[in-house]
């Protein structure tokens, strides 16, 4: 099982629509696959039209599980998305107050870690959409993965949000002790704007190893598919945003070859 984690400490940078297309393309490939919410808006939840103010069973029951000393077994709260090989594990806007909870119980920064551990036979892929907020849900979301995508919205304010993140990177990466395979990806690319060609200039100059070498584009289709709760992959495979998605999977697939989760104890 391959755990990938979709982060940017800013929102509106298209993390969750590259987790819903990217689900939905390696669900179309074949591989089962799981959708974690670990934003407390729930925005991958409401795309499949839950409704995560109401939610009775989410990702919130594993934290609750973990300070009960309860066994981790997210299959109990994995729901279907309607499309074949596709399964979520939604957000309740709950998981907002884990912040606050986290100082007090040890340990709760493994949780996703150690629940995804559980199921690691039953799923090919996990893709884990995470909070705009460094906290309890992003270090969860940076701990349990081996692959870091970076979606950076192409104009400028966006490269500011790109030094944060990298600040909480290092963190992240000091306190694992390893260093964590990640890609930049450059999205809502707009050629016919200035700010768009001049921002990627920018971040190709800045972080040249790391920005993958095309870019999603901006792309209404996008909009459409998430107005019908339906992944892109599915619902406009032939979009143009679709397709550079399909770009961005094959080289990520080839980033990561032979690259699997070191196993976490689950003491
Ligand atoms: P985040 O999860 O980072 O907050 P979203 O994935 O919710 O960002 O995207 C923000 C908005 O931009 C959404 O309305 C989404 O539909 C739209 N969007 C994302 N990617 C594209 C794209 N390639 N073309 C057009 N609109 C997009
Ligand atoms: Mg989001």
């Amino acid at each position: 099982m391959k755990i990938w984690a979709i982060s940017n400490q800013k929102g509106g940078v298209a993390k969750t629509t590259t987790v819903v297309t990217l689900g939905g393309l390696l669900a179309s490939w074949g591989f089962k696959t799981l959708l974690v919410d670990l934003d407390p808006h729930g925005s991958l939840s409401s795309y499949f039209k839950m409704n995560p103010d109401e939610l009775e069973v989410s990702v919130y029951n594993l934290f609750q599980d973990a300070s009960r000393k309860i066994g981790l077994n997210p299959g109990l709260y994995i729901t279907e998305t309607g499309v074949d090989r596709l399964f979520l594990l939604p957000a309740s806007t709950a998981i907002a107050t884990l912040d606050r909870q986290s100082r007090d119980i040890d340990g709760l920064g493994l949780v996703i870690s150690k629940s995804l551990f559980a199921v690691s036979n039953q799923y090919d892929y996990v893709l884990i959409d995470s909070p705009p907020m460094l906290g309890a849900l992003m270090i969860n979301a940076l701990a349990a993965c081996e692959f870091l995508i970076v979606p950076v919205q192409t104009e400028f304010l966006a490269l500011k949000g790109l030094e944060r993140m990298f600040q909480t990177l290092n963190m992240i990466e000091k306190s694992r002790g390893i260093s964590l395979n990640f890609a930049i990806v450059p999205t809502l690319f707009d050629r016919r704007t200035r700010a768009s060609i001049q921002s990627l200039r920018v971040l190709r100059e800045q972080y040249p190893p790391f920005v993958w070498d095309s870019v999603i584009p901006v792309d209404t289709k996008i909009r459409d598919a998430s107005r019908a709760g339906i992944p892109a992959s599915h619902y406009v495979p032939k979009s143009k945003a679709v397709i550079a998605y399909m770009h961005l999977l094959e080289s990520i697939m080839v980033q990561t070859m032979g690259n699997t989760k070191k196993v976490v104890s689950l003491s």
